[in-house]
C-alpha cells in the first residue's frame, strides 16, 4: 500500500470519510437534487430558484442499469490510463431517487450485476503520480452480513 497522500481526483465531488458520500446540491425551493452540483439556476422548468444547499447524497442505492465500457468514457467519468474496459453502473440513490453513474469496483463484471441490486459508494484509487494517489468513487455491491440466513 502506498504511503502517498490520498486526494480526490475531482475536488469537492465527494467526501473522504471511511463511508464516503457524493456531494450534490439541493434546490432550496423545489427540493430537486443535483449531482454534479448545480448552483446557478434550477433546471426544473417550473422553478426559478437560484438558491442551493450543499448536501451529502445517499451512499447506497439500487442498480438501474449497467454496461461494459469498452471505450474511453467522456468526462467527468475519468478512466485509468492506459484504458482497460470496466463496468459502469447507473445507480438510483436510495433517498434522492436520482441516477448516478459510476465505475463498478474491480473484479465485478456485468455478469455479477442485476437490476435492483443494492450498491454502496466506495472510494478507490484511480491513478497515482509522484505526489499522491488519486481517488474516485466507485459502486460496490453491498455484501449482506446475513449471508446464508435467508
Ligand atoms: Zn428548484
Amino acid at each position: 500500500m502506498s504511503t502517498k497522500p490520498r486526494v480526490p481526483v475531482l475536488e469537492g465531488w465527494f467526501t473522504l470519510e471511511e463511508k464516503p458520500h457524493l456531494i450534490g446540491t439541493k434546490c432550496a425551493k423545489c427540493g430537486t437534487y443535483y449531482f454534479p452540483r448545480q448552483s446557478l439556476f434550477c433546471k426544473n422548468p417550473a422553478c426559478d430558484s437560484e438558491q442551493f444547499e450543499e448536501v451529502k447524497l445517499s451512499r447506497t442505492g439500487k442498480v438501474w442499469s449497467f454496461t461494459n465500457a469498452c471505450y474511453q468514457p467522456p468526462e467527468p467519468y475519468i478512466a485509468a490510463e492506459p484504458f482497460v474496459p470496466f463496468t459502469i453502473a447507473a445507480v438510483e440513490l436510495a433517498q434522492e431517487k436520482m441516477i448516478v453513474l459510476g465505475q463498478v469496483v474491480e473484479g465485478v463484471n456485468v455478469s455479477d450485476l442485476k437490476a435492483g441490486m443494492e450498491m454502496e459508494l466506495v472510494l478507490a484509487p484511480l491513478s497515482e503520480d509522484d505526489s499522491a494517489v488519486k481517488l474516485t468513487w466507485k459502486w460496490q455491491p453491498v455484501v449482506t452480513t446475513a449471508r446464508g440466513a435467508q
